[in-house]
């Protein structure tokens, strides 16, 4: 992981879209939009491959993933930030909510929802 933060993103982000005049776009519902639709060119590039060549892609696919992935961070990072959200202080809050509902010791090697637990 890099030294650069999500807090630095954040800021980044505002920067880029107010140099842009680009904020009037951005309301929660079209940003929610466009991150589906970055997540969507993410998951094409898998389309198709089987589970080892997902794992072993060659290096320019390995480069276009990446750069989606950069998408889909940009985006989210934008929504949460719309709606005021701290998306690492969600996401933590998230796995404490999943290590509870998920025990360990009930669910290793199992890929079951905890509805079926
Ligand atoms: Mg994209």
């Amino acid at each position: 992981m890099s030294e650069q933060t999500l807090a630095e993103l954040v800021i980044r982000l505002r920067e880029f879209a107010t140099e842009r005049d680009w904020d009037q776009f951005h309301s929660p519902k079209n940003l929610a939009m466009a991150l589906s639709i970055e997540v969507s060119e993410l998951m094409e590039h898998f389309q198709w491959l089987t589970e080892e060549q997902s794992s072993d892609l060659p290096p320019a696919k390995l480069q276009q993933v990446r750069e989606e992935i950069g998408d889909v961070l940009i985006y989210l990072t934008r929504l949460a930030d719309k709606l005021g959200i701290d998306p690492s202080e969600a996401a933590f809050e998230k796995l404490e909510v999943n290590r509870v509902k998920y025990p360990a010791d009930k669910v290793r090697g199992s890929a079951k929802k905890y509805t079926e637990l």
